[in-house]
């Protein structure tokens, strides 16, 4: 299990919208109230890097997660570099 950041478009009247899930699941219009809309783009949510004061913190959605990331710190660096190559490792 992962964690995406899905975009949607709807079929029926064109509104886009995004929202975060744990697969990549279809989801309602918030207008029309379209059912089962694909979406057309999705970002993995499942690494993030934060900054907090002079250090970057790698989160890591666990496995585990469904109905929220529970974003775990995973690795600390004085880096963004540094942090973006761990958490591309980490993403394998
Ligand atoms: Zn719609």
């Amino acid at each position: 299990m992962a964690w995406f950041l899905n975009h949607y478009k709807c079929d029926r009247c064109g509104r886009r919208w995004t929202d975060e899930w744990s697969c990549m699941c279809d989801d309602e219009c918030p207008r029309c109230g379209a059912r089962d809309m694909t979406p057309y783009d999705s970002d993995n949510l499942t690494t993030v890097i934060e900054q907090e004061g002079v250090e970057f913190v790698v989160l890591l959605s666990p496995e585990t997660a469904e109905h929220d990331p529970e974003y775990r710190e995973v690795g600390r660096f004085p880096t963004r570099k540094q942090a973006l190559r761990f958490s591309a490792s980490a993403k394998d």
